[in-house]
C-alpha cells in the first residue's frame, strides 16, 4: 500500500471490499523481511550487470558508465535522493548510491546510532557526493574502474572526480559527449 501512496486505513477499506481478513497491524517484521529480500536481489542483480558490461567489453574491466542523480521530490525539500550508475553498453544499473538528508533524531547535535542520515550538505552536492562514493569503491567491490563517464550536462560529479584522482595517476577518467 505505501508503494501507491496509502496508509493502514486503505488497506483495511481495500480488504473489506475485497471480502480479505483485516491487513496485520504490525509491519515492521514484513519490512524487515522484505528489506532483506529486496536488498540481496539488487545486489545480485547489480553484480551480474557488472559481469554482462565486462563481458561486452571484451573482458576489460575499464568500463564507461552513465552517471545520474535525482530527488524523491521535486524542489527543494526533498530529503531523499539517489545517485545510479549505469553501464553504457548494456544500459543495466551497475551501483547505486542511497542519500538521506531525513532525521528524527531529538538531539541535532548527538545523532541516534540508527540514525539514517548520511547527507548533510546542501542538495546540489548530492550527485557529486553519490557519485564519488560508487567510484571509490568500484575496485574493491566489482574489480572494475569506470574510466569513461557519461554525464548529463552538469559536470561537478564528474569535475570532483577528477579532482579527487579516485584511481590514481596512472587511470585517467575520460568524459564521454
Ligand atoms: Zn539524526
Amino acid at each position: 500500500m505505501r508503494c501507491i501512496g496509502k496508509g493502514a486505513e486503505s488497506a483495511v477499506m481495500f480488504c473489506g471490499i475485497m471480502n480479505l481478513p483485516p491487513p496485520p497491524t504490525k509491519f515492521t517484521k514484513f519490512n524487515n523481511n522484505l528489506l532483506h529480500a529486496a536488498r540481496e536481489t539488487c545486489e545480485e542483480s547489480m553484480a551480474e550487470a557488472v559481469h554482462e558490461a565486462v563481458e561486452e567489453n571484451e573482458g576489460g574491466r575499464d568500463i564507461s558508465v552513465a552517471v545520474d542523480g535525482s530527488w524523491q521530490k521535486r524542489g527543494f525539500s526533498s530529503k531523499n535522493g539517489v545517485v545510479t550508475v549505469t553501464s553504457v553498453d548494456t544500459g543495466k544499473v551497475i551501483d547505486v548510491e542511497i542519500l538521506s538528508k531525513h532525521c528524527i533524531c531529538p538531539n541535532k547535535t548527538k545523532h541516534l546510532q540508527n540514525c539514517k542520515r548520511n547527507f548533510v550538505r546542501y542538495s546540489g552536492k548530492m550527485e557529486v557526493t553519490g557519485a564519488l562514493s560508487i567510484f571509490r569503491r568500484s575496485e574493491s567491490k566489482y574489480n572494475v574502474r569506470y574510466t569513461r563517464y557519461l554525464g548529463d550536462g552538469d559536470s561537478k560529479a564528474y569535475d570532483s572526480i577528477v579532482e579527487n584522482n579516485v584511481y590514481g595517476n596512472e587511470c585517467a577518467v575520460t568524459k564521454l559527449e
